[in-house]
């Protein structure tokens, strides 16, 4: 292969993008007189919530912290099961853990790379009380499908729409239909607070559990309060945390938030120029894209087909890294991670995940790109492919 790289500097996999106005906002902030607990909070939550079409919008410290919030709202406990996909980052499982419940990972789709409906309803148990799917990349799963589960057998719906602002389903926005839905605000993801969560609902009983929660069971509400002592008086009834996003944050996130179909139309420009050059490589399969939705396209992912290549998808990596391409592999099966393999999960039991993970390769995305990076990235996956086929 030739040695000279197809580009000079390195390109990221994902990058946010931050413009003159999300850095005035956060300036305002600063001047003003909250920096937390303020009112650009709730003009977030408020906007965040109008722009998925739902009633409420919670917003917490990082993703994590508001898929436990979901968790706990749930009501999930000792003793019970959350039906989760191994292809996803760790925090979608771990949510259920925290609160002493047990993760069941349900193999996924082999085309759409997201849970399989016909899994989750092997799986389930009297022990099962939700399941979590994740819109892996951006793609959404089969929700039709998964809240007749659900209603059938009394289940609670908490979607991982981490990779998903933006997205449709049939129509509708992801985040307007489930029980509670989460999205994160991780610099990589469509719109960014530096770190933050939020979880959308139409239950005013999830959203006083949220509200609560993440402000260390808290509550200074009148109609909560079991006595009341004076204008100073608040009540901690169960234990919750310090999880709450700060005004600084929450400004960004609403300057940002302004900035979402740009965003997403941005990627999907820039996932045609790969589908359209990558169809005609053999050796590598693009991405999936169902009919009634749409996917925000938060990854691109390709899929190799290693039998038709001389080197490993290791190689490949490598190879793609040398050219300056930041390339990633999402996900590691969550259930091959040492710490869930040492609470015995084994391997094997979702085979189809295990074997995607063998050949997939994350390519660039992310709406600062240019035209010219991403026929860069185009050129590199061609050189290296081109170089290693059989
Ligand atoms: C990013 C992400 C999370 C967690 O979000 P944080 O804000 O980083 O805590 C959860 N699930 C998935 C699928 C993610 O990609």
């Amino acid at each position: 292969m030739e040695n000279k790289p197809v580009r000079e500097s390195y390109l990221p996999y994902g990058r946010q993008t931050i413009e003159d106005d999300d850095i005035q906002a956060v300036v305002e902030v600063l001047k003003g007189d909250y920096l937390t607990t303020g009112p650009a909070v709730q003009k977030f939550e408020k906007e965040f919530a109008e722009y998925v079409g739902v009633k409420y919008a919670v917003t917490f410290s990082n993703g994590t912290a508001a898929l436990h919030g979901a968790c706990f709202a749930a009501g999930i406990g000792e003793g019970d099961e959350v039906i989760t996909t191994p292809m996803t980052f760790a925090a979608s499982a771990n949510c259920v853990l925290y609160q002493g419940g047990t993760p069941v990972f349900a193999d996924i789709d082999n085309s759409t790379y997201n849970i399989d409906p016909k899994n989750i309803e092997e799986l389930i148990t009297e022990k099962t009380k939700a399941i979590i799917p994740v819109h892996f990349t951006g793609q959404p799963v089969a929700l039709d499908e998964i809240h007749a589960i659900a209603k059938e057998h009394n289940l609670i719906v908490i979607e991982d729409a981490a990779h998903a602002l933006g997205a449709t389903y049939k129509g509708s926005k992801i985040g307007s239909t489930s029980d509670m839905t989460m999205f994160s605000l991780h610099p990589v993801k469509h719109i960014t607070s530096g770190e933050g969560g939020i979880i959308t609902t139409n239950n005013k009983i999830y959203y006083e559990k949220l509200i609560q929660f993440r402000s260390h069971g808290i509550t200074r509400d009148n109609d909560k309060l079991m006595d009341n002592h004076g204008p100073w008086y608040y009540e901690m009834q169960f234990l919750g945390y310090n999880y709450r996003l700060t005004d600084i944050q929450a400004a960004l996130g609403s300057s940002q938030l302004k900035k979402i179909d740009r965003f997403v139309e941005t990627r999907r420009k820039y996932v045609d120029m790969y589908n359209k050059a990558f169809q005609e490589v053999p050796e590598i399969t693009i991405p999936f894209q169902a009919d009634d939705c749409t996917s925000s396209w938060h990854l691109y992912i390709i899929r190799l087909h290693l039998e038709q290549l001389t080197a490993t998808r290791k190689e490949i990596f490598e190879a793609l890294l040398r050219e300056n391409i930041g390339v990633n592999v999402h996900y590691i099966p969550v259930h091959l991670l040492p710490y869930y393999q040492q609470l015995g999960y084994e391997k094997g039991i979702c085979p189809i995940a295990e074997e995607l993970y063998e050949q997939i390769i994350t390519i660039p995305l992310f709406p600062g790109m240019t035209e010219d990076d991403v026929n860069d990235v185009i050129a590199s996956v061609t050189k290296v492919i081109n170089h290693y086929r059989k």
